[in-house]
């Protein structure tokens, strides 16, 4: 039998940074400049007040739970079930989709706290997010 393989991330210019800090083991967010946001995923202008001008910036990879669902059947050959998919509600503000991994997937709860791990697939490192 053939193992599969995990998708992997298919960098853009605008995300292409974001993925090359991951393979570091560094997690960065764009911060406006002018207005002070943070925002996820990566692109060119700030979507609060449009400003061209910003830069990467260290995240605290601290998080909060804000929804997630648990998948008990297997719809791609190379996740085993069961795991959860959430949005994590980030320190700094903008919400991303992330792998929660967790040593008892069903005390899950909305609003647990949690913090940044690395979720490795292939040559890739994938930002994914575990219970505090
Ligand atoms: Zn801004």
């Amino acid at each position: 039998m053939t193992a599969v393989s995990r998708p992997t991330p298919r960098p853009s210019p605008e995300t292409s940074h974001f993925w090359e800090a991951c393979q570091e083991g560094r997690f960065l967010l764009p911060k406006c400049a002018d207005c002070g946001s943070h925002w996820f995923p990566p692109s060119g202008f700030c979507p609060e007040c449009w400003s061209r001008n910003w830069e990467w910036e260290h995240a605290s990879g601290l998080g909060l739970l804000h929804t997630f669902v648990i998948f008990r059947r297997q719809y791609h050959p190379a996740f085993e079930p069961p795991y959860a998919v959430g949005v994590v509600h980030l320190k700094e503000g903008p919400r991303m989709l992330s792998r929660i991994v967790t040593e008892d997937i069903d005390k899950l709860r909305v609003g647990m706290a949690l913090k940044l791990t690395w979720d490795r697939s292939g040559d890739w490192m994938i930002p994914a997010f575990q219970v505090l």
